[in-house]
């Protein structure tokens, strides 16, 4: 807490309380172009517009169920900065009006959980959090409640229902959870590093903030570096630059030397791309990459593959996770992703059939209609259904001589 405080934190949280305006946060928070940091990007100030004025108690939510395979630039939040997430639960609960804030970690995160349960006690001791905070009358009491391992409830309103005691599915939205949310109430629900990123942005002030990035991706963002990269791990990368000086600058480009194969820009979830100019010189803007080419930054990861690596492997191994984290609520993800693993598994282990690839598209398409046209479609309840089809539409489009190779197959266009 001492190294905390040395470092400057709550001294934000103090300025909060001092201003008692919450306009002032709202209007800073709009100015910088904060858009979620979870995947979504959804903008945070637009999110708070839509709070419902209906005398119902708000609740706040934090979003710490980071469980994507190479997603783990929250981690290093929750366990290296727990006061920084403590003091932005502080100034968001504020301004939407939150007397009661859940931060909801990953089963797996018993460190983070440690951590940010001993940094609540210690902001609780020192008048920071709790009843009347520094002579204010405003009330905040923050729950750390960890969940039980499913990769299912970090989308938002299976997090609710698994807040709630329930069984952690989504739910058919609408509504949505800013309308009726945790216990049917309005609930903001915001990944850890947009929390903690809002306190940034009261420093350097909205429009200071905004100057940084490109377009509508402004400021910066935390992504998880991963793979075959001399480099790997997790770094602040500021909007604008391109995919280029990420993999082979930041990260440091292939180890051994080796050359690029392909590469997840967005995490385990959304399409691959590959070792070409334009895929390298694209520039890391959510919107830009979304639209000239069909994928997302998703999550924060970005997981880098050499000239030795097996696409049919990776896919497998990608449609496994998903098949076995799928809550099995809506029938194309429960029926389709377990059918999605095990053609897979055949083809990446010596056993691919003749049109394999074609049975792939076609159970996709049951999932995600046209999905090499328009990627982000669904028939699913929740985006998980879509997420193994990433794979089998990557593979049709940048490998599927090599699958052919592979399994003898002859897929079709
Ligand atoms: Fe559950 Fe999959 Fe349907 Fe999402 S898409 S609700 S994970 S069955």
């Amino acid at each position: 807490m001492q190294r905390a405080q040395a470092d400057g934190a709550y001294e934000m949280w103090k300025e909060v309380l001092r201003r008692a305006d919450v306009q002032w946060i709202h209007d800073e928070v709009k100015a910088s172009g904060l858009r979620g940091r979870g995947g979504a990007n959804f903008p945070t100030a637009i999110k708070w517009e839509s709070l419902p004025d209906n005398g119902l108690p708000r609740h706040l939510v934090i979003n710490g169920d980071e469980g994507e395979p190479s997603t783990f630039k929250d981690r290093v939040l929750l366990e290296g900065d727990p006061h920084a997430l403590v003091e932005g639960v502080c100034i968001e609960a504020y301004r939407i009006g939150s007397h009661r804030a859940f931060i909801y970690l990953r089963g797996e995160f018993a460190l983070g959980a440690d951590r940010v349960q001993q940094a609540i006690n210690e902001a609780r001791a020192a008048g920071f959090v709790g009843t009347n905070i520094l002579g204010s009358g405003f009330d905040l009491e923050i729950v750390v409640h960890r969940g039980a391992g499913a990769y299912i409830c970090g989308e938002e309103s299976a997090l609710i229902e698994s807040l709630e005691g329930k069984r952690g599915m989504p739910r058919i939205k609408p509504p949505l959870p800013i309308h009726v949310g945790l216990y049917s109430q309005p609930t903001v629900v915001n990944n850890v590093e947009t929390v903690c990123t809002i306190t940034h942005i009261l420093k350097m002030g909205g429009a200071e903030y905004a100057k940084l990035g490109v377009n509508r991706s402004t400021g910066t963002r935390l992504a998880a570096i991963s793979g075959h990269v001399k480099q790997p791990g997790v770094y602040e990368l500021e909007f604008g630059m391109t995919l280029r000086d990420i993999i082979f600058g930041i990260a440091g480009g292939i180890r051994d030397d080796k050359q690029l194969k392909f590469f997840l820009p967005g995490g385990a979830s959304f399409q691959w791309l590959i070792n070409s100019d334009e895929h390298l010189d694209q520039v890391y803007d959510i919107d830009d990459i979304s639209a000239k080419l069909g994928t997302t930054l998703g999550s924060g990861a970005i997981m880098v593959y050499d000239q030795d690596t097996d696409p049919l492997l990776v896919a497998w191994r990608l449609a496994k996770f998903y098949a076995h984290e799928s809550c099995g609520k809506c029938t194309p993800c429960r029926e389709g992703s377990g059918w999605i693993e095990k053609v897979l598994y055949r083809m990446s282990h010596g056993l691919g059939r003749p049109n394999d690839m074609d049975a792939l598209l076609d159970i996709s398409a049951g999932i995600s209609p046209d999905v090499m046209k328009a990627p982000f479609t669904q028939t699913t309840i929740c985006p998980l259904g879509p997420s193994p089809v990433s794979a089998v539409a990557s593979l049709q489009k940048w490998f599927r001589a090599e699958v052919e190779a592979a399994c003898g197959t002859e897929a079709q266009a």
